[in-house]
């Protein structure tokens, strides 16, 4: 390969498929970090954005580098402001770009920024042999951890920032949808001193990683007799579905945490629900920056969640194809590309 082109996975057009190709490697713009992709991991993002989905289409412009969740080395640094990282360091990318102007912003919300880029979705991403970060999205690993486990830790920092929003010690806690995020949440909430976890999820290749993962439980349907029963529900599964299940589950006064975006608008009996049981509804959207990220070293370092558990598969960059069919499968945990 020519030094100058690099292996790229790109969304070329608004439709559904990837083009894997030749492109130039970027340069680093100002405030900019260049990285050598070093791993990167897929989402539940890249299948929606794969399959073109009305989500991906209003979020998307192509052509972009797609992919989000990677690990790289820092090559060149295009910034004349003071600044932690340095050359050769390992650094993964907080998917969540935030303008620092706007009022999200200034009261320390910038996770969710009002004038919000997305990593990979928005502009150019990680599923490639180079990649350019903005200086101030750039999280300098902990370098005794596996870059292995640096890719998946945004899908961590989910769980993680789902989990201590709910405040589960001492609670029974039930996670309805098993993907990675959902398997890290089994973790998080343990870690954290839940009474009792229970998992929920269709097949049963994930229900195992459940239980690899920590949970006491798991079932394919939520069971009759936890009908009312759970202090926490946390909604990882994006089914329109099962929403009325996570509101069943959930007992009078207790608490739900919407992570999971349906693909289609879902309808809830608000009085039944919201008003006859009182619930405590909350909704995430991605990690505290920077706060999650540190939660998210701590539970990694002090070896409380361990991310090789759910990290199933591994392909090279150019087979992102054949990856994508299994991780559409349902049949993997994360599954992870090396350039
Ligand atoms: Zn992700
Ligand atoms: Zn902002």
């Amino acid at each position: 390969m020519a030094q100058d082109k690099m292996l790229a996975v790109l969304k070329e057009k608004p439709k559904s498929g990837v083009e894997i190709k030749e492109i130039p490697i970027p340069k680093p713009q100002k405030e900019e970090v260049l990285v050598k992709v070093v791993v990167a991991s897929i989402c539940g993002t890249d299948i929606s954005i794969y399959d073109w989905t009305p989500w991906a289409e209003g979020h998307i412009k192509p052509p972009v580098i797609i992919g989000h969740e990677l690990v790289g080395e820092v090559l060149e640094i295009n910034s004349t402001q003071p600044t932690h990282i340095k050359k050769g360091d390992l650094v993964s990318s907080e998917t969540h770009i935030f303008d620092n102007t706007c009022y999200q912003c200034l009261i320390n919300n910038r996770h969710i920024c009002e004038n919000m880029e997305l990593f990979g979705i928005g502009r150019n991403g990680g599923f490639a042999e180079y990649a350019t970060i903005p200086l101030r999205t750039t999280w300098k690993n902990i370098a005794s951890l596996d870059p292995k486990v640096m890719s998946a830790q945004e899908p961590l920092g989910n769980a993680v920032h789902v989990v201590t929003k709910a405040q589960v010690a001492g609670k029974t806690v039930l996670v309805f949808g098993l993907g990675p995020v959902g398997l890290c949440a089994i973790a998080v909430a343990k870690a954290y001193g839940a009474k009792r976890v229970i998992g929920v999820n269709r097949g049963d290749y994930r229900r195992n990683l459940g239980l690899k993962m920590g949970a006491d439980e798991v079932y394919e349907s939520l069971p009759k007799e936890l009908e009312n029963k759970c202090d926490v529900v946390l909604e990882m599964s994006g089914n329109a579905e099962v929403i009325s299940e996570a509101l069943k589950a959930a007992r009078i006064a207790g608490k739900l945490i919407f992570f999971g975006i349906p693909k289609n608008e879902a309808s809830i009996d608000t009085g039944k629900y919201f008003i006859n049981k009182e619930l405590s509804v909350d909704s995430v959207f991605g990690r505290r920056i920077w706060e999650t990220w540190f939660q998210v070293s701590d539970l990694l370092t002090e070896g409380k969640v361990d991310l090789k558990t759910i990290i199933t598969h591994e392909f090279k960059l150019s087979e992102f194809e054949e990856a994508m069919k299994v991780m559409k499968s349902g049949e993997s945990g994360k599954i992870l590309l090396i350039p």
